[in-house]
């Protein structure tokens, strides 16, 4: 089994999305471990995107995120990680409904900003998402 963190982004909270992508999440076979809302202020939000704090879009980038809650769940499955990426699709939404029309983000997303979803890309990052949202509630 591995664990990977999901969020649900404002836009896909306030496009009440929410349960067709947990039903996608269930159907898919993953279990949902543990889920939270969350409303991420500036800090916190640089802090979770810490890695993209030289990027032009940056500053829109926390503005998206801080707009609104975001929901973040702990999935669980064999090869989470991978198979949560593949499922919410392509970072560019608009893109996504074409090359990937059945994907998380074709659904729900709009462009390369708000795309609805987000998926831990290794190991590393999931544990540390994780951590981020769960802290000492996980036992790691
Ligand atoms: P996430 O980390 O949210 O799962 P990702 O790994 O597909 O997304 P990253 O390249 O890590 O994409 O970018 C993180 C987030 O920053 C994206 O999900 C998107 O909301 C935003 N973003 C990425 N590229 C751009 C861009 N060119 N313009 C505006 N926003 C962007």
């Amino acid at each position: 089994q591995e664990r990977t963190l999901a969020m649900i982004k404002p836009d896909g909270l306030q496009g009440d999305y929410t349960d067709q992508i947990k039903a996608a999440i269930l159907e898919a076979g993953f279990e949902i471990v543990e889920e939270s809302t969350f409303q991420l202020d500036f800090e916190k939000a640089s802090l979770f995107y810490a890695e993209h704090s030289g990027k032009t879009f940056f500053q829109s980038l926390i503005a998206y995120i801080t707009s609104g809650p975001v929901l973040a769940m702990v999935l669980e499955k064999p090869n989470a990680i991978l198979e949560w990426r593949a499922l919410i699709g392509p970072t560019n939404a608009s893109k996504a409904k074409v090359s990937h029309p059945r994907s998380i983000r074709a659904m729900c997303g709009m462009d390369s900003e708000r795309n609805c979803v987000h998926g831990s890309d290794s190991p590393q990052s999931a544990r540390r998402e994780i951590l981020f949202f769960f802290g000492d509630k996980m036992n790691l």
